[in-house]
């Protein structure tokens, strides 16, 4: 990696955002400075429709980028060699770039110029610039141009009177800044499918809050510190968020001494949605997030998801509606979820699952379920007794 002290920082659809760009770009440079804040010593700000960041003398250029990777909002970054914005100053900071290759040995097959120029007031078009020092490191290092996929670019941002050099543009999560779309809560288990889900949200500018039902006693305090980990994991590092942790343990008793078992599940689930709406609303989300994908169990029918919507009032998000488990899972491999989804855990849904749960149902069979049940209070017991803890995105 070059030893580079500048990066320069590409955002992704906000370029887009015609009369907000200026809303969405203040929320970016906020949330990258917050995500950078315990490394020290870096500057941040705007040029020419990106950003640049400069680090401090101290700061781990690895650990910058593996933070930068996980913001929402940034569609590209590349660290750089800063320099002056004239042929002769850039043919010097190639040296310091060419050098330590040709001492190393590690020769590309070929190579290519690549120059952007943000502001066009300078002397020579970004062609000139690509012919002139294309040509200088050709002489320099006897290495063959291929202008269509070079093994080696070797990118010049010219922007106002500086020049940036970089190796490598490395790719963001893309999406919105968190914290520009407004605030959704989602349900968050052990599983595989809910970090997902919940990341997918979040990509898309979304702050939120997390919900999470436990039985415990029935189950290990474990499967908790699973889901603490789980949020840590989903959250953008120098992003809160709040975790509620919903004892759901009284309510599963009660619907399963007074309900048919074979609609346990779903039953369950309707009691989850009702609970998430009153956080929802305590919080101030608009709508709930699942990780649901359709056909998945016997739960996500497309009758009993219609069963189950039927008691909210909020829009239930489900970004993985479509997915196969196998894309799921290579998110969650890419989130970095995935290994710690898979460890074993008790899931407050396993607790008494019946032995042939229902795939099909209607709104009126689980009303007449439900008849014994007081709901008003069991919602209100859930929120109640559940407790709320503050979960900051992991900063590796
Ligand atoms: P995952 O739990 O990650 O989806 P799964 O396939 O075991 O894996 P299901 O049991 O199918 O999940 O549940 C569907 C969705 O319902 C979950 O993605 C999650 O959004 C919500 N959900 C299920 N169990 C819980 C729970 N204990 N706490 C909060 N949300 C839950
Ligand atoms: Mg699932």
């Amino acid at each position: 990696m070059l030893d580079a002290r500048h990066l320069l920082i590409n955002y992704d659809e906000i370029a887009l955002k015609g009369g907000n760009r200026r809303y969405f770009e203040n929320r970016l440079q906020k949330n990258i400075r917050s995500a950078l804040k315990d490394l020290g010593g870096s500057h941040l700000k705007p040029r020419f429709g990106r950003f640049l960041l400069r680090l401090g003398s101290e700061t781990s250029l690895e650990r910058v980028c593996s933070r930068l990777e996980r913001i929402p909002g940034i569609a590209l970054f590349s660290p750089c060699l800063s320099t002056s914005a004239d042929l002769d100053s850039v043919k010097i900071a190639m040296d310091t770039v060419l050098e330590p290759l040709l001492e190393s040995g590690e020769e590309p097959d070929h190579f290519a110029v690549v120059s952007r120029r943000a502001n066009k007031e300078l002397p020579f078009t970004s062609t000139e610039a690509n012919e002139i020092i294309g040509k200088y490191v050709q002489e320099k290092t006897g290495w063959k141009v291929r202008l269509k996929k070079p093994q080696l670019p070797l990118y010049l941002f010219f922007v106002n009177n500086d020049c940036f050099l970089a190796l490598d543009r490395a790719r963001g999560l893309g999406g919105l800044p968190t914290g520009t779309t407004g605030k959704v809560a989602c349900l968050l288990s052990g599983g595989i499918d809910s970090p997902v889900s919940t990341a997918r949200i979040m990509k898309r500018g979304a702050d939120a809050v997390f919900i999470h039902f436990h039985s415990h006693p029935h189950t290990t305090l474990a499967s908790q510190e699973k889901v603490r980990d789980l949020a840590g994991q989903v959250v953008p590092p120098g992003h809160r968020v709040r975790l509620y942790m919903v004892p759901f343990a009284p309510t599963q008793n009660r619907i399963i001494t007074e309900c048919p078992a074979r609609l346990r599940v779903i039953l369950y689930r309707r009691y989850m949605v009702r609970a998430a709406e009153a956080i929802a609303h305590k919080e101030g989300a608009r709508a709930l997030v699942t990780g649901d994908s359709l056909g998945q169990v016997a739960s996500q029918t497309l009758e009993n998801l219609h069963t189950i919507n039927a008691v909210a009032t909020l829009p239930i998000l489900r970004p993985l509606v479509g997915m196969h488990k196998a894309e799921i899972i290579r998110d969650a491999q890419q989130l970095g979820s995935f290994e710690t989804s898979i460890e074993p855990h008790d899931d407050c849904c396993s607790y008494l699952m019946p032995p042939k749960p229902a795939t099909r149902s209607t709104p009126e069979q689980l009303e007449a379920a439900e008849k014994n049940l007081d709901t008003e209070s069991e919602i209100r017991e859930l929120v109640e007794n559940s407790t709320v803890e503050v979960v900051e995105g992991y900063l590796g």
